[in-house]
């Protein structure tokens, strides 16, 4: 079976890793300070915090944001359900936004004035454009799993030039991985500080009372990093822009052979933008059937996602599809095709032939 996504790993990886397990430290230590400057050197932002994966990322964004009960926290719906689950973490209630079909992002302009918070996802990896933000709800999180990687006209995704905080996930699909692994970047010193001592717990030292004083005001977890993990990170760092180019090359590929064919194409990045490529979506008629078939043929194809909506932890949301009908029709048609930078041209060729035979 030819995956959706998968991890490109190469012997300088499995040698970063090895140096750390040959060290006298496993857990979060140096290496784990060396990814985050090197996240801070690769997105722009002053201040990055690794955690133990995307979603804890995102819970920690969250709480340092302050959110909490009576705050209203607006996503898209579609996307992976921890953009909307970490709200719902810190007590907050979620409300959804329909997305633009010219780019299948969250439709800024439907921002609801009286939402505290905005999580905003950068589906499949085009950056969201956040100069569009008409009304700015006080705090606004990027959830860029996706988009590691991805650039605007005002630099790296992660530089959060017009967000609060910025979520990545370093799961095996992602751009880079760390086995399990996640970040948040962001520009406010506070806000690292709250993500830090979240990280940890909720620890905070008193060492003028004693070297072993300290104090949880209020409740954290442990959602730390590992080395051996944050060493896998610094290493599948330096081939950031590789893998990127290489997601991009796939996607100009699969635009130029299914040209042509009843296969809608995703949105593309408008001038000035870098899109990140996570996933390469696709649209057909007879979804479900597609879907069957393919997976038939060796290809594994995957639909991203189940809408939020339709998840039964959100069903006291009492959203319909009709209240989000450009989410519901695209999901309708919806199917990913694999997109990895390991993927070879002949199982491209293989995926193609096959779509196109299916259809
Ligand atoms: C992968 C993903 C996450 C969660 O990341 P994990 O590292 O798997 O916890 C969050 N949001 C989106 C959109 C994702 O694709």
């Amino acid at each position: 079976m030819i995956p959706y996504g998968r991890q490109s790993i190469g012997e300088d990886d499995i040698e970063a890793v090895e140096e750390v397990l040959r060290g006298g430290w496993l857990t979060q230590g140096p290496a784990v300070d060396q990814f985050e400057r090197d996240l801070t050197a690769a997105t722009g932002a002053a201040h990055a915090v690794a955690f133990a994966n995307g979603t804890a990322a995102l819970h920690a964004a969250c709480a340092a944001a302050g959110l909490g009960p009576g705050d209203r926290v607006v996503t898209s719906p579609l996307t992976f359900a921890a953009s909307a689950n970490c709200a719902r973490y810190v007590g907050a209630d979620v409300g959804l936004v329909d997305i633009d079909p010219a780019t299948w992002n969250i439709d800024l302009a439907g921002l609801p004035q009286d939402c505290d918070a905005a999580v905003v996802v950068h589906y499949a990896g085009l950056p969201v454009d956040l100069r569009e933000l008409g009304y700015r709800p006080s705090v606004v999180i990027e959830d860029a799993a996706h988009a590691f990687g991805a650039k605007t006209p005002d630099g790296p995704v992660g530089n959060c030039a017009h967000s609060d905080m910025c979520c990545f996930s370093f799961h095996p699909v992602k751009t880079i991985t760390t086995g399990e692994g996640g970040a948040v970047t962001t520009n406010s010193a506070v806000h690292a500080a709250a993500l830090r001592t979240f990280r940890h717990h909720g620890i905070v030292a008193n060492p003028s009372r004693g070297a072993w004083v300290y104090d949880i005001p209020s409740l954290g977890f442990n959602y730390r990093l590992t080395d051996i993990q944050a060493a896998l990170g610094s290493s599948q760092l330096q081939k950031l822009d590789r893998f990127v180019a290489r997601r991009n090359e796939l996607a100009s590929r699969y635009r130029e052979l299914l040209a042509g064919s009843t296969v809608g194409l995703p949105p593309e990045a408008p001038d000035g933008f870098v899109h990140g490529r996570h996933l390469f979506p696709v649209v057909v008629e007879s979804r479900d059937l597609v879907f069957a078939a393919m997976r038939q043929r060796g290809i594994g194809v995957q639909v991203h996602y189940v809408p939020i909506y339709a998840l039964g932890a959100y069903a006291d949301l009492g959203c319909s599809p009709a209240d989000l009908p450009h989410t519901d029709a695209l999901y309708r048609r919806l199917i990913s095709l694999p997109m990895f930078p390991d993927l070879t041209e002949e199982d491209q060729d293989r995926v193609v032939t096959a779509l196109l035979a299916v259809l």
